[in-house]
């Protein structure tokens, strides 16, 4: 029997390297959206890994990526491919308009506000929860209108793309409501909350975990996968070249393998965003804070998270720059419906603008590299009420075709997640089965 596996992400190498399959990926390098490179100051050519003199910029295609969560082994199998270092998370919510940062999350720092509004906000979370049936309604049945209006609302319609006020609500768990909790944090200190409280980071980057589990797999770069015809289970590549398959394990986006395969539906399917991701390498501002990573709700650039990779550790910083602290390195996310992807005029004049933005708040002062990265996939969502990712496995599975990780089922997790998803996969089609 003959497996293949689509996607040389995290997933799809994790399943290469537990199986010895081979892995076919669309990109000359590995790692898909958590892959790493380097850019020089002044310079906008990318290279996959540092150069020896160290003197660039390390940026992910997907902004930065932190390792949180995940099952201890799995840790423990990545820690075996490089050494990591461990960070306290440093977030916050930033109020141009007051200059003010509140600690994340938001509902339980409440004593940033003034009295009136944090006694307002404590009834309104207090009440009994009316129906929820879109993203919008658990905002203000979770947190109440008062703080819905200050943050949620035109948080999620950045984060989102306006879809919030019709998809399901996903993920409540990534901001989470307990009064109790509340109530402390409008008077004192509430204790630290949610999925990300802590992470790793390899000491080496990503790329060096990409690379070190690329080198266990049999790998073959610049396959893009154009068809898949499961009649005759024969997968077509953009070069032109084929091969036969029994079974194939697609890390691919749901929506994009069931077009490939040809498989029809009569439910909708899903929606999901993208990303534009802008990297950014500057001298440092006055004003730069000194937060891992920043949720913003009013911008004018229309960006929605500004992460700060150098505040996590100076590596991302070119060599000489990490001495002297007078150098930043940033990812700033934009979210776009679905695949509305602008033009590269649009992109430029996008990244000119949240510079302005950025050298207006004081983050940064002259830009050395502004690179903006593409995630086409990058936020799943559903539609209330949606059968669409079942059955879209489903049709999928009973063709041989199995989707392993995080964008192939439709659901939100993080790269350990995806790599315990791969090594699962991997281990589930050794290459004589
Ligand atoms: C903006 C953003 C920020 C994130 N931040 C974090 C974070 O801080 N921490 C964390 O743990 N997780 C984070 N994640 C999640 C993390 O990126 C995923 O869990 C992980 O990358 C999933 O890996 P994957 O291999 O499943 O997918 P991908 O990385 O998307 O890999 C799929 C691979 O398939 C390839 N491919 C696509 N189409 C084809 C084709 N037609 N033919 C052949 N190959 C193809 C792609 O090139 C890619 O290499 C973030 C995600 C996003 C979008």
């Amino acid at each position: 029997m003959k497996t293949l596996i689509l996607g040389g992400g995290m997933t799809g190498l994790a399943a290469g390297a537990a199986s010895g399959l081979p892995v076919f990926e669309a990109a000359p390098d590995p790692g898909g959206i958590c892959s790493s490179y380097y850019v020089r100051p002044g310079s906008t050519e990318r290279h996959a890994a540092a150069p020896a003199d160290g003197e660039a910029y390390r940026f992910e295609i997907g902004g930065g990526h932190w390792i949180f969560g995940g099952d201890p082994t799995i840790l423990q199998f990545v820690r075996r491919l490089s050494p990591m270092r461990r960070y306290e998370r440093r977030s916050a919510i930033y109020f141009p308009d007051t200059g003010k940062y509140v600690p994340y999350p938001l509902q339980y720092h409440l004593r940033y506000f003034e009295e009136q509004v944090a006694t307002r906000a404590l009834d309104e979370m207090g009440r009994e929860r009316g129906e929820v049936v879109t993203m919008a309604d658990w905002l203000r049945e979770s947190f109440g209108e008062t703080l819905s209006e200050l943050f949620f609302e035109p948080f999620h319609k950045l984060y989102t793309a306006g879809l919030y006020t019709d998809i399901a609500p996903q993920d409540a768990y990534k901001s989470p409501v307990n009064l109790e909790t509340a109530r402390q944090g409008a008077t004192g200190n509430a204790p630290s909350v949610g999925y990300n409280i802590s992470y790793l980071y390899p000491e080496r980057g990503l790329d060096h975990v990409s690379r070190q589990l690329a080198d266990r797999c049999d790998i073959r770069f610049g396959k893009k996968v154009v068809s898949i015809d499961p009649d005759v289970k024969l997968v077509g590549f953009e070069d032109g070249s084929s091969a036969e398959y029994d079974t194939l394990v697609s890390t691919l986006p749901l929506n994009v393998t069931q077009q490939l395969a040809g498989v029809t539906l009569d439910q909708r399917t899903d929606p999901h965003t993208s990303v534009l991701v802008l990297n950014v390498g500057a001298v440092k501002g006055p004003e730069c804070p000194e937060d891992h990573w920043l949720y913003h709700h009013e911008t004018s650039s229309g960006f929605h998270r500004v992460g700060f990779y150098s505040n996590v550790d100076s590596s991302f910083l070119p060599a000489s720059a990490r001495e002297r602290e007078d150098r930043v390195s940033i990812y700033v996310e934009k979210a776009f419906q679905g695949g509305d992807r602008p033009s590269a005029e649009e992109s430029r004049a996008y990244g000119d603008q949240v510079v302005a933005e950025l050298q207006d708040w004081g983050y940064i002062g002259d830009a050395e590299v502004v690179d903006p990265t593409w995630i086409d996939v990058a936020y799943t969502w559903a539609w209330p009420g949606s059968t669409w990712r079942r059955e879209a496995m489903k049709a999928l599975e009973q063709r041989d075709i199995y989707p392993v990780g995080r964008y192939a089922r439709w659901s939100f997790q993080g790269i350990a997640d995806s790599i315990r998803d791969g090594l699962m996969a991997g281990g589930a089609f050794p290459p004589d089965s």
